[in-house]
């Protein structure tokens, strides 16, 4: 008779003082970690951070140091890789070649010794829409679509979370932007928990309902894409995920605004409002930061006047680049420092040139407050 499907409970994965140590190098420290069941959670960070070593604790494929791995109630830290309700997708497909697609995503049905596999095979195929490849072998296929016989093929098992390690490394920038929408749809069809690893900003925000940064083996910050982009907290987080403009700027005082109200910063010489609720440090030295598109360039002398509340004068145009849709300003400061300003190439406003000088002006609800004694680079 046939085997039924496992009832699809799902639970949430945690991590717990997680540790990996290589040779007395730390490579995992201590992480904690919830991934909530059913989300999309993207472990995102520079090369050796620590992130593939920690989904292969998560797979079974690295045994910890220290720490434990739960899914629900179920302590799976020690447990074989084949025992766990857990699948990898990795960068390098690893499809067999001398099958076809259905005969690849069917395998691991078979090897558990299912006879009928057709059903789910046709099911999963239809998912990664590959229904009329399915005689083909992975030669005959790109590589976006050996990538989906690959999802189908852990998919079948019915895991209850996913891993996908740099899963779209292989592919070409429009086939991975394709793919980033492919995967995101296919995983709130299932609804399972996906963890992916990558070093991809851009990846993780668009992909990710939790995205989870980390540098030298410990979590930076973790949240929301929005959250994490608005509110940075670290200066590494904000450098990591774009570029944050951090100027030295002390706190001065407070002023009533909208929700906790603003900090008031000196900024050489310049009073300069910071949303309370954006600030992590809200007395003393800090670094103030603000995104390249919250800011608005105006002319020194010219008629328009910036819409926002705060302003710093006396810039000077150093670089045009037009990017298309938007161009992109370095200006430099009095102090000396350049700062960025993404302007949207609407056709509304003249383009500014090499040389001008500006004013800058943005809000004090995108104004965010770091911790000083972190470098700014
Ligand atoms: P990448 O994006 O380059 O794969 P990563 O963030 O996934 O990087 P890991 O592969 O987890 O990083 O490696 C974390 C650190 O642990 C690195 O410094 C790496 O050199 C080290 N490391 C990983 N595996 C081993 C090993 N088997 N023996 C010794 N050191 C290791």
């Amino acid at each position: 008779s046939q085997e039924t499907a496992p009832p699809q409970t799902g639970a949430d994965l945690v991590l717990r003082g997680l540790t990996k140590k290589f040779a007395g190098f730390v490579a995992v420290d201590a992480l904690d970690l919830t991934v909530p069941q059913g989300s999309f959670f993207a472990l995102l960070g520079p090369s050796g951070c620590g992130k593939t070593t920690t989904l292969r604790m998560v797979a079974g494929l690295e045994e910890p140091t220290g720490g434990t791995i739960t899914l629900g109630s179920d302590d799976i830290t020690h447990l074989k890789p084949y025992k766990r309700p857990v699948n990898t997708v990795f960068q390098s497909y690893a499809l067999f070649p001398h099958l076809t697609i259905a005969a690849n995503v069917a395998f691991g049905l078979r090897r558990r010794g299912r006879k009928k596999v057709t059903e789910d095979v046709e099911r999963m195929l239809d998912l990664v829409e590959l229904t009329e490849l399915a005689d083909r072998r992975p030669a005959q296929l790109s590589g976006g679509q050996q990538q989906r016989v690959a999802l189908a093929r852990a998919l079948i098992n019915q895991p209850q979370v996913l891993l996908l390690d740099e899963p779209l490394g292989a592919l070409d920038l429009k086939l991975r932007r394709q793919m980033q929408i492919e995967l995101k749809r296919i995983q709130t069809e299932v609804g399972l928990t996906f963890v992916h690893v990558t070093h991809d900003q851009e990846e993780a925000m668009t992909m990710a309902d939790t995205v989870a940064v980390m540098n030298a083996g410990h979590i930076e910050q973790m949240g929301p894409p929005e959250l994490l982009y608005e509110s940075p907290a670290t200066t590494f987080v904000a450098n990591f995920l774009g570029q944050s403009n951090l100027v030295a700027a002390r706190v001065t005082g407070t002023a009533p605004g909208d929700g906790d109200g603003d900090l008031l910063l000196d900024v050489h010489g310049t009073t300069v409002r910071a949303a309370r609720s954006r600030a992590v440090v809200t007395e003393g030295d800090v670094w103030v930061g603000v995104r390249p598109e919250k800011v608005v360039l105006t002319p020194v002398g010219g008629t328009t006047s910036g819409p926002e509340d705060n302003c710093l004068r006396d810039g000077v145009v150093s670089d045009v680049s037009f990017v298309g849709v938007s161009t992109q300003y370095l200006v430099r400061m009095p102090w000396g420092q350049e700062l960025t300003v993404f302007s949207q190439n609407t056709g509304a406003h003249e383009r500014l040139r090499g040389g001008d000088p500006v004013d800058l002006h943005w809000s004090g609800a995108h104004t965010f407050c770091l911790d000083a004694s972190q470098d700014a680079a």
